[in-house]
């Protein structure tokens, strides 16, 4: 082992950085997070730490580096773009055995400062010796993801919870299963889920009752698979999804989603293809339930966003009035992947103000939108579930006093490896769509940030680049 691990208390004692560049800012972010009284020693400072000596949070010495700067102090940091200064520095601060950091020059430093993932109290750090800083930072990336944001919240509910689980488990070994259950229990999906007083409540109860009974129903995640592109899934929802046992799902959510499923949960089909639905939306909400009622933690997974054009509200209606626990995790619309991937930005300063989402399906098959309000000035119209009404949809803007050669957009499957753009105007689309074999799912951008897809179009499905009219 090359270094010596350790985590240093430095609050409320005095730190010293010598040097008034970024670098320098950087470290006197990090020891003053961690409390440290920092005292910054440099002619000049550079923005962030003019504001921060503003702030009150940093002390200055406006001078060059002297040997008396380092006298009273429990750690130096020497950030100066001088190798010769770096140096002295190490040197006397080894001289005092006083640790010492030398930005990017390991052979002077007694100690590094490691790759840091933040859920305080909780505190990972990751270091390769100074060897690869890269290395360090790309798996604390992976470690970011692993970690849920909350993780420290839990960490100090724990805390408060500590002597009177003591008190409750003298026994070391029931009390090491006794936190095991409530970390990976729903005490701490609570408080992931923001209920932290729920959380506490159920802390209480778990230590008054001497066990983390299970509870009486297991929880729905309601959960937005995001367009199609397994990257564009939330921390929360990969998470999730690697717990769950039961995974319900329909057809809009993506193979390679499903692969991020928790090896043993089982995969449940609805279906909801058009015109054919599989299963009617109250048996998904009356499934929801029976599944959740046998006490199994059950993911419903949606295309998009569960709340846009997901019928989301309509299964936690159901969940609520059973009285079983949910939470809903936002996905990405298919309208923001759509415009995204798309080159096809859905508000612009020069071209729209506003964004319409709308639906070309209603419940009864009808399309019965307000028209004027679709065909308004300085505004784009996206429209959900509108392939098998575009001809009409075009028509309608037209008659309702859209120009008819205002662009428009077909984005079909949308961030996947088979998008395809197609792009027209009101007047030519309903040929070109007859021209076309496109295919489901697909969404219609009208307005004129349309034209914005030629300049900005980025996305290359493999490797085929879109088409134009
Ligand atoms: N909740 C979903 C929308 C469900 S409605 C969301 O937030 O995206 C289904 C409609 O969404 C489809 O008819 C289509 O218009 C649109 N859609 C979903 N995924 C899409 C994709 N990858 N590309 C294009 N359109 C998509």
């Amino acid at each position: 082992m090359q270094y010596f691990p350790m985590f240093f208390n430095i609050n409320e004692r005095p730190c010293v950085v010598v040097g008034g560049g970024e670098v320098a800012a950087r470290k006197v972010s990090l020891l003053s997070r961690a409390g440290g009284k920092v005292t910054v020693v440099s002619p000049q400072l550079c923005e962030s730490l003019q504001r921060r000596l503003a702030d009150g949070e940093i002390q200055h010495k406006a001078k060059s580096y002297g040997s008396e700067d380092i006298n009273d102090c429990v750690l130096v940091v020497a950030a100066t773009d001088d190798a010769a200064v770096n140096r002295s520095i190490s040197e006397l601060a080894q001289q005092k055995n006083l640790p010492v950091n030398v930005v990017d020059q390991p052979e002077l430093c007694t100690f590094v400062v490691p790759s840091l993932i933040d859920r305080s109290p909780v505190q990972v750090a990751v270091s390769t010796g100074g060897a690869s800083p890269v290395l360090a930072r790309l798996l604390r990336t992976r470690l970011e993801t692993l970690i849920p944001a909350s993780y420290g919240r839990l960490a100090s509910l724990m805390d408060e919870f500590r002597d009177k689980v003591k008190a409750h488990f003298p026994d070391g070994d029931k009390r090491r299963r006794f936190w095991e259950t409530v970390i990976q229990g729903p005490v701490a999906e609570m408080v992931y889920a923001g209920k932290e007083e729920a959380a506490r409540e159920a802390m209480h109860e778990a230590v008054d009752e001497g066990v983390t009974s299970t509870p009486e129903f297991g929880e729905v995640y309601l959960v937005g698979a995001g367009p199609g592109d397994p990257d564009l899934l939330t921390f929360r929802a990969l998470r999730l999804l690697q717990q769950a046992e039961v995974i319900i799902y329909d057809r809009l959510v993506s193979e390679e989603i499903l692969d991020l499923a928790r090896r043993d949960a089982d995969l449940v089909y609805v279906g909801k293809e058009r015109d054919k639905h599989t299963l009617p939306q109250e048996d998904i909400n009356q499934m929801l339930v029976r599944i959740a009622k046998k006490g199994k933690r059950v993911l419903r997974l949606k295309g998009g966003d569960p709340f846009i054009f997901g019928r989301g509200g309509e299964e936690i209606e159901t969940l609520m009035e059973e009285g079983i626990p949910f939470q809903v995790v936002p996905g990405i619309t298919a309208a923001a992947g759509a415009a995204s991937y798309a080159g096809i930005p859905l508000t612009h300063r020069d071209y729209a103000q506003s964004a319409l989402f709308v639906t070309g399906h209603l419940k009864d098959g009808s399309m019965n939108l307000n028209w004027n309000a679709l065909v308004q000035p300085n505004q784009t119209v996206i429209v959900y579930m509108g392939l098998l009404g575009v001809k009409s949809l075009c028509q309608k803007l037209i008659e309702h006093g859209m120009a008819p050669d205002k662009p428009i957009a077909l984005v079909q499957q949308a961030t996947t490896a088979n998008q395809r753009v197609l792009i027209a105007d009101l007047q030519t689309m309903p040929q070109r769509v007859d021209q076309e074999d496109i295919k489901p799912p697909t969404l219609i951008i009208v307005g004129d940030v349309v034209k914005l897809h030629e300049k900005l179009a980025w996305f290359e499905p493999q490797g085929v680049s879109s088409e134009g009219s």
